[in-house]
């Protein structure tokens, strides 16, 4: 079948964008390679086809999906999270235009903002994103065309109302770029609050597997998407079909796995909690946490992201990043591993020094989805070699 955008979430998971191919019946959509399509005369194409970098099945299947599941008209895919973000502001932006992002946005879109695209004149102020007077203040100061937010943001959990943030990014006339790669649209839709934009690192959730780097833009407004369709076109940087093909199979199962990420990071976020080594557990799930309530209202379970902070310090962090065994020590998070991170020295290294600086005695817990039991005996063994 191919899922209508009415069906559930899991029904449009599996099938939008993944019709049986038409000649053989084969249920999983064939893997196309090619890079040229025959024409049947001059620029009588067959079906729209010509060059891979205009125009490939396997990107197309995934790019409907995409839309599908973030309720968009249009989904774009990209190399990477990084080359998304890209195209995007070369899409929006011109210099002398001003972006204003969360003051602990992802080290790497502050890179590109800051230390890349801020050489072709595009000025940047980075602000707490959960402070809204601050936001508008901020939006009114210069001529601010991009207002960018992480929610849940990497890596402190800090939870921001896109709908409030929508309207003070329009008010502005400014468009409103919601980085949905924490939450998934599994946990959250963005554009159904208002957002301009969804940017997605697939490497993380969305792909799910830790085996294939991708990133994606979705879009709603028609006139958004023929801008940004033209850039991912004209520039190039377009995700290669096996990469499509991976990410659209992980995307399938994105609701099941985002069920078991959230339990467990639920249960992890609770044994830490009651931890004498523990300085702070964040974690939009405990009831304590300042976002507690908005995210319970803009999400729809809290995902599998826990930062904690130790009362020990950066030794006490250290330590344990070392010396788990379920736990791997890695950058990236959103797989079926868990994972663990030292944002100031790994994720968040192209920050330190600036005001985007992690807490050096924070880590960052990506919860997979193996038994939560394991997941907590293997920090409990780690918490017991702290020096
Ligand atoms: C990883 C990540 C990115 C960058 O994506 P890449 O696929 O690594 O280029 C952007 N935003 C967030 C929140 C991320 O975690």
């Amino acid at each position: 079948m191919t899922a209508n955008n009415n069906a559930g979430f899991n029904t449009r998971a599996v099938h939008a964008g993944q019709a049986f191919e038409p000649r053989t019946g084969a249920v999983v959509p064939p893997l196309h390679f090619s890079t040229t399509y025959a024409q049947d005369g001059i620029g009588n194409l067959r079906s729209g086809y010509e060059y891979g970098r205009g125009g490939n099945p396997t990107r197309d299947a995934l790019q409907e999906q995409l839309a599908a599941l973030e309720g968009g008209s249009a989904a774009f895919s990209f190399g990477s999270g990084l080359a998304a973000e890209d195209s995007l502001i070369r899409a929006l932006a011109r210099p002398g235009d001003h972006i204003v992002l969360g003051n602990d946005a992802y080290g790497g879109t502050y890179r590109l903002i800051n230390r890349v695209l801020g050489d072709w004149g595009i000025g940047n102020t980075p602000v707490d994103m959960s402070d809204l007077d601050a936001v508008a203040a901020a939006v009114r100061a210069n001529k601010t065309r991009i207002v960018w937010v992480e929610t849940p943001s990497n890596p402190m959990m800090k939870i921001t109302d896109i709908e409030a943030l929508a309207a003070v990014a329009h008010d502005a006339g400014a468009l409103l770029v919601v980085d949905n790669t924490f939450a998934s649209p599994y946990l959250q839709t963005p554009l159904a609050l208002g957002a301009d934009v969804v940017v997605h690192s697939t490497t993380k959730y969305i792909g799910g597997h830790s085996d294939v780097v991708g990133g994606a833009l979705v879009v709603k407004d028609a006139e958004l998407a023929e801008k940004i369709g033209f850039i991912q076109f004209a520039v190039g940087a377009v995700s290669g079909p096996m990469d499509a093909f991976l990410t659209t199979r992980g995307l399938k199962t994105l609701g099941v796995r985002m069920d078991r990420h959230s339990e467990n990071g639920q249960a992890v976020a609770e044994w830490l909690l009651q931890r004498p080594e523990v300085e702070a557990v964040l974690y939009p799930g405990l009831p304590d946490h300042p976002g507690h309530d908005l995210a319970a209202k803009q999400m729809k379970k809290f995902g599998g992201m826990v930062s904690v902070q130790f009362k020990g310090g950066e030794a006490a962090a250290r330590s344990v990043a070392e010396n788990t065994t379920v736990f791997t020590l890695a950058e990236s998070l959103g797989g079926i591993e868990s994972l663990m991170n030292y944002p100031s020295e790994m994720t968040h290294a192209s920050v330190k020094g600036t005001e985007l600086a992690v807490p050096v005695n924070l880590l960052r817990l990506s919860c997979g989805i193996e038994e939560a039991a394991d997941l907590i005996a293997d920090l409990e063994q780690a918490f017991a070699k702290i020096g």
